[in-house]
């Protein structure tokens, strides 16, 4: 397949990188792509940053059939830019969208277009660190009809966003809030896809805990709210007595590359570490004998988020007195110092852009 580009005439001034936040700024370039039943995936191209006109009709709008991605390129010091296990995002993106009935991708051929997109933005890498450029795949059903079926019709975009550093203050603890009243994903559902509903119907959850001083919420399945599932957009780690354990992938729970890899790299270590699935019960009553040494949330956006508190009903446990814990900083340091070159890169994790 052909990729054409049409190189922006007029390149937008860079934002001031020690300012940069989370999503706010994009580059001068996007990706398109489009499918229709006739032709299937075609028409790749590389074309400047632009609003996509709309029929109100469009279906995504009406009934949330879409799906995203999102990973990182990184600087490192030499210069050269850098992916961390882009092919598994792009898998990821091909289940979610046969979760919500979407046309798959040629794999490949998707990632030598993301690839060709990052090097022509590469100026757009920010080199200070802990910064990256965040890259958001995205395909939405485009039939302009009202009725509820599977569009005919898709676009995929890429769009490209230079992002801060996720602790500008250093590494802290963060409090999540476990919530009995709502849940984010039921069995059968699309809780293992990442599609526009998850979020929309984790919102009020958020705002809940939000107002209660809480930043994250805390997931419990949707049928007996008993077991432990996962943070937001973050997959959990739980070390109780010496053995780290995250949920096993169950159906409704996000399988997140960065706990995939922290399962890796624990194995790798010989450490005691496993999928397991395990009641809120359990945590609390780990917690009380004193076994509940630390927490910490996997995602791309943070990395390693260590929790030094959850909040459930009456209860509030404080966990490793509120600070950063010894595992949760080797995982951070270890995928970070792969991630922007600081290290050998042991697993084969590394893809490099230019
Ligand atoms: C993206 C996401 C994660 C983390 O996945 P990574 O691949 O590690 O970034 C976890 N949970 C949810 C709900 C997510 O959307």
């Amino acid at each position: 397949m052909n990729l054409t580009i049409t190189k922006s005439k007029k390149l937008k001034s860079k934002p001031d990188p020690s300012n940069l936040g989370f999503g706010s700024f994009f580059t001068d370039h996007m990706f398109n792509m489009d499918y229709n039943p006739d032709n299937g995936w075609q028409n790749p191209r590389i074309e400047p940053y632009s609003p996509i006109p709309m029929d109100p009709a469009t279906m995504v709008l009406h009934y949330g059939q879409g799906v995203f991605e999102g990973l990182k390129a990184y600087r490192t010091s030499t210069g050269n830019i850098q992916l961390f296990r882009p092919m598994e995002n792009i898998k990821r993106l091909n289940r979610s969208s046969r979760a919500l009935c979407i046309p798959e991708m040629d794999e490949d051929f998707l990632l030598s277009a993301l690839k060709q997109l990052v090097e022509i933005e590469k100026d757009w890498v920010p080199d200070a660190p802990e910064t990256s450029l965040y890259i958001r795949p995205t395909i939405y059903a485009s039939d302009p009809f009202l009725g509820v079926r599977a569009s005919n019709t898709y676009r995929l975009f890429i769009i490209l966003s230079p992002v801060g550093a996720y602790y500008p203050e250093g590494f802290n603890p963060i409090k999540i809030w476990v919530t009995k009243d709502y849940v984010r994903a039921v069995r059968g559902g699309v809780g293992e896809a990442k599609t526009l509903g998850n979020y929309a119907a984790s919102l009020r959850a958020s705002e809940e805990a939000h107002k209660n001083g809480y930043s994250q919420v805390l997931w419990l399945d949707g049928v007996e709210q008993r077991y432990l599932e996962e943070v937001g957009s973050m997959n959990i780690f739980f070390v109780i007595d010496g053995e780290i354990v995250t949920p096993s992938l169950n159906g409704s729970i996000l399988p997140g590359i960065t706990r995939k890899s922290v399962l890796a790299l624990g194995k790798s270590w010989n450490m005691k570490i496993s999928e397991k699935r395990m009641t809120i019960d359990e945590l609390t009553l780990a917690h009380e004998s004193g076994k509940l040494e630390e927490i910490f949330g996997t995602g791309t956006a943070a990395v390693i988020s260590p929790v030094g508190e959850i909040k459930y009903g009456e209860k509030t446990l404080t966990i490793g007195n509120g600070r950063v814990g010894p595992l949760s900083r080797q995982f951070y340091n270890a995928l970070t110092d792969i991630q922007y070159g600081r290290s050998e890169d042991p697993l084969g994790w590394i893809e490099s852009v230019v």
